[in-house]
């Protein structure tokens, strides 16, 4: 049995619609679906949940609201007719779009989380109408009765442990389940949604509850590239990676998968493909514990910019009892989170994203290490960008590690930092942003072609 997610752009329009159709009739095993809300028919299209925002904003401003108001509507309305739905849902759908405008301001931390996920909601009622009239035995599902009870962190919620267990009974429902991602309800009975693109941690906690033998995310991609197709031409999809693979990666720039929603199926141990709606036949990545095929050292090449590193060096550092502590102790002191901390006899980095330092935040914290630590030297230098290299297979091959740094130096890009964490999942180049196309390129030449 299968949980089935499809994101926005999956659900973008009647033409969407029907190929989704055609997906969860193809195997009956696709028996739990999870919707996002309407997403972007073209480049230049507004996703619904961005015109809820707007809505919302209009609404809380005591301003003229009735455009995006009736524009939400109209964006059901067309696919409900168009689809040749002749449903009260439609009805439904419509009240509860215009009700949204009639709920209290004052006091009521909820609203926005409310406003947000009436798109999924009313995407999950209509997909559940158009699967009935086309035939399909389906049914509409609030979270709440699917048992997903969320911590009361508006905006950000996260799944309660006890959830699974209720979850788990949605395995007595007969037919299909259509149910929409994005949000759950507090104990309380608070819809209250995940951070942002969170229909796939929805995807991800069914998954786990009722157990799937399989999680399928389908979006507008054939999987996950082994590299940024931005950057190189034509990169290849992954056929298979590990869940620590794809974290990795993920981490770097990758975002077809949203952060969070890894854990769910990866504590309950239910592998994860991610497919494309316009090209089902492809089998797109699977994300497993293990490589199940034999597969090469170097899995992926991740690129991300925007880091710092914050450079120390003092003679006789590797003798001082308790430098790194005061150290990391000053940076959490500060609030500042770190990402890689790469170090040398007498010296030591601390990588950063750049958003963490306030240029208030940065004069302190040089001042506040200098006199803590007095150093020979610090300084701080921005605009970098890293690299991961990633692959579990890493482990068993020499010289990958080589490639990679010999391809650089052919392109005469200088590196500034590298790192390798001890369970050699991934090998880390930081060097400056203005390099990180050149350096992308060239290692997926020496890695691949
Ligand atoms: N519709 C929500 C968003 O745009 C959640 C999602 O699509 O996953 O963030």
């Amino acid at each position: 049995m299968k949980v089935t997610k499809f994101g926005g752009s999956s659900l973008a329009s009647t033409k969407q619609f029907k190929k989704v159709l055609e997906i969860v009739r193809s195997d009956e095993a696709r028996k739990f679906i999870v919707v996002s809300a309407p997403g972007k028919r073209s480049a230049k299209d507004v996703k619904v949940t961005d015109s809820l925002i707007a809505y919302y904003n209009a609404y809380r401003k005591g301003e003229d609201y009735e455009y995006f108001q009736t524009s939400i509507i109209k964006r059901y309305e067309d696919m409900a007719s168009e689809l040749g739905l002749n449903t009260p849902v439609m009805f439904e759908i419509a009240q509860n779009i215009k009700a949204l405008a009639t709920l209290p301001i004052e006091g009521n931390q909820y609203l926005y989380d409310t406003f947000l996920a009436s798109g999924e909601n009313n995407n999950a009622k209509l997909i559940a109408a158009y699967f009935q009239a086309e035939g399909l035995a389906a049914r509409y599902l609030h979270p709440k009765d699917a048992g997903i009870i969320v911590t009361d962190e508006p905006g950000n919620a996260r799944i309660l442990p006890e959830s699974y267990e209720k979850i788990n009974y949605l395995n007595d429902v007969d037919g299909v389940i259509v149910i929409p991602g994005f949000f759950g309800v507090t104990s309380a009975g608070e819809v209250c949604t995940f951070s942002r693109g969170g229909s796939d941690i929805t995807g991800s906690i069914i998954a786990a509850g009722v157990r799937a033998n399989l999680y399928e995310n389908f979006t507008d991609v054939d999987g996950i590239f082994a590299a940024h197709p931005g950057i190189v031409d034509n990169p290849h999809t992954i056929g298979e990676l590990t869940y620590r693979e794809m974290r990795e990666l993920a981490y770097a720039g990758f975002s077809v998968l949203h952060d969070e929603a890894l854990i769910p199926a990866y504590r309950a141990k239910v592998p994860v493909v991610i497919k494309n709606t316009n090209n089902p036949t492809h089998p797109g990545t699977r994300i497993n514990l293990k490589h199940t095929e034999k597969a090469g050292p170097v899995i992926g090449i991740a690129s991300d910019d925007g880091f710092a590193s914050i450079n120390i060096t003092k003679y006789l550092m590797n003798r001082e009892v308790g430098f790194g502590r005061k150290l990391l102790s000053e940076l959490e002191r500060l609030g500042i989170r770190f990402e890689h901390m790469p170090s040398g006899i007498d010296d030591l980095s601390v990588i950063v994203r750049e958003h963490e330092l306030s240029p208030e935040i940065e004069r302190t914290l040089l001042e506040r290490l200098t006199e803590i630590l007095d150093p020979d030297e610090i300084d701080i230098e921005h605009g970098l960008s890293i690299i991961m290299i990633v692959g579990e297979g890493m482990k068993r091959h020499i010289g990958v590690t080589a490639v990679g740094t010999t391809a650089l130096s052919k392109k005469g890009i200088n590196l500034e930092i590298i790192n390798q964490g001890s369970s050699e999942v991934s090998v880390m180049f930081g060097i400056k942003k203005e390099n990180e196309h050149d350096a992308v390129e060239a290692l997926y030449e020496a890695y691949y072609r």
